[in-house]
């Protein structure tokens, strides 16, 4: 039986400006076949064991040629029940997509096509450009700057003289000439250009110039493909409209140091607000049993208080519980202690409010809330990682009998480094949310003898700050509240205060 091959638009690269219908194909993709212009995060959609072909262009450095690209569509048809071929913008706006729609109806393979936002839409909305405006342009042309042929030739004179707003795509080769043809052919030397660069990206930059001197503010900028080259007075409308770059953390490289498991709320809350998040996890979370599990279960009303400290803790406890036939109702008797709002809301998800929560978010704050409430008769239970600090076991044991279930551990991740080493420099914060990130980061980063010159290092708060100057690491700064989002909003302020000490993008 044949499989079926999924033309699917990808948009101009951020991830939200995919269709749902192009996302949930992803999602359920057996095959994912994609480029350079896909985006890396929609890649990340794909389902475990999900297999991905990379097919990139880089301009005329094809990774793979057109027609080896259309057998291999072909032939993975033939193995593989959902093929998603993932194309940037729309498929067939000089994607190509026609040629392997085609080569697909030739065999008799069965496909469908989801359009896309196309960049020169998508992307110059990104930069603040409308690509039509009542005032300054009643129509658009989108033209390709790389004709088949080098031969071949557009017809200047006809393009020279439209009025719209005129969109070239694969044109940064050939900018020079594009300007001078328009020029040559009538076009007014000051009519405004925008060279708009990985449009809707983190890194998107756009340089502004007219067809007189575009090509010189290229040269300084350095901006090379891909880029949308737009000529028109559209551009001069970008400063209110460019809502994109105002994001507070446009452009920032951003290293997230969490297990792959628990970085993709930060990953997405990051972009969000504008950053480039790269994941590079340095611990992974390993599940453990503790043998006399079911004991304790089965007697949670013997106990007074039960302490939650992590939101992995709470996860493990719950399927723990649920193992031993049991649900939420066994947690009638104790009195629920959480260390924060990420675990309180963890608890809410199982039905469970919380009782008390400390003031602050560390092993330190359930020591000040419990200490004064507990009798020597006491009895409490603390489900958490197995290696973390011993403070609150030795300090609540004073007090009363305290009983620790080790239900999961943290390990060093396999980390590709090498991945990132062309961009070391250019990283601008790298974040902390355990001291195990930290350690693990100091023998990692040896080992793959790696040295973010630039990048500030901020931390989740004071155990991993704690951490970090052990090991002769400066922390740039600590988030005031100990959570993520706590975190998100320290590095906003960082931007804010001193927005111009970092690197732009480039
Ligand atoms: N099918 C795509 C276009 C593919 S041709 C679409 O509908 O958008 C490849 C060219 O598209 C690139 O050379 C560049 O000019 C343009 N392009 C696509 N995505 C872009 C982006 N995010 N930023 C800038 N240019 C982009």
């Amino acid at each position: 039986m044949k499989g079926k091959v999924y033309l699917v638009g990808a948009g101009p690269g951020n991830q939200g400006l995919i269709t749902t219908r192009g996302l949930e194909l992803i999602q359920r993709a057996d095959v994912l076949v994609y480029d350079r212009l896909a985006g890396s995060t929609l890649v990340a959609e794909a389902p475990q064991g999900c297999k991905k072909i990379y097919v990139g262009k880089q301009s005329s450095n094809h990774a793979m040629k057109q027609e080896d690209i259309n057998q291999l569509l072909v032939d993975l048809a033939e193995s593989y029940k959902t093929v998603v071929r993932l194309k940037g913008g729309d498929p067939y706006v000089f994607g190509r997509g026609g040629e392997e729609a085609i080569e697909l109806y030739d065999n008799n393979i069965e496909f469908e096509v989801v359009p896309g936002i196309t960049s020169p839409i998508g992307g110059l909305c990104y930069a603040g450009i409308p690509i039509t405006h009542r005032d300054y342009a009643s129509s658009f042309h989108v033209i390709t700057g790389h004709l088949k042929d080098d031969n071949e030739e557009h017809d200047w004179d006809a393009l020279a003289r439209l009025n719209g707003t005129l969109v070239f795509l694969m044109g940064m080769a050939n900018l020079n000439k594009i300007v001078n043809r328009l020029m040559e052919n009538g076009k007014p030397s000051d009519t405004p250009v925008g060279i708009v660069h990985w449009a809707s990206h983190p890194q998107q930059k756009v340089v502004e110039g007219t067809l007189e001197n575009i090509v010189q503010e290229v040269e300084k900028s350095g901006v090379t493909s891909p880029s949308l080259i737009v000529v028109g007075q559209v551009v001069k409308l970008r400063k209110p409209l460019s809502f994109f770059e105002r994001k507070p953390l446009q452009g920032k490289r951003i290293i997230v140091t969490r297990a792959t498991k628990q970085s993709s709320t930060m990953v997405k809350r990051l972009h969000e607000k504008g950053g480039m998040a790269i994941a590079l996890p340095m611990i992974e979370i390993n599940d453990l049993k503790p043998i006399d599990s079911n004991r304790v279960l089965k007697q949670l009303n013997t106990y007074e208080y039960i302490v939650f400290t992590s939101v992995n803790g709470i996860r493990r406890f719950f399927e723990e519980l649920h193992d031993a036939g049991l649900d939420a109702r066994a947690l009638m008797g104790p009195k629920i202690v959480c260390v924060g709002s990420p675990t309180k809301e963890a608890l809410k998800k199982h039905g469970i409010i919380a009782d008390l929560i400390p003031d602050r978010f560390v092993a330190e704050g359930i020591l000040e809330l419990l200490a004064p409430r507990l009798s020597s008769s006491d009895r409490v239970l603390i489900p958490r990682a197995k290696g973390a600090r011993p403070l609150l076991i030795e300090e609540l044991s004073k007090k009363c009998h305290v009983e620790e279930m080790q239900l999961y551990e943290t390990v060093a991740a396999e980390s590709d480094w090498s991945a990132y080493e062309s961009m070391t420099d250019d990283i601008d914060f790298i974040t902390f949310t355990s001291a195990s990130t930290v350690r693990y980061f100091v023998e990692g980063s040896d080992k793959n003898k790696m040295t973010f010159k630039n990048a500030k290092y901020i931390s989740i708060g004071p155990v991993t700050s704690e951490k970090m100057r052990e090991y002769g690491m400066e922390v740039y700064k600590e988030a005031e509240v100990h959570t993520i989002d706590g975190m998100i909003e320290t590095l906003e302020k960082c931007v804010k205060e001193n927005g111009n000490e970092f690197n732009t993008s480039s």
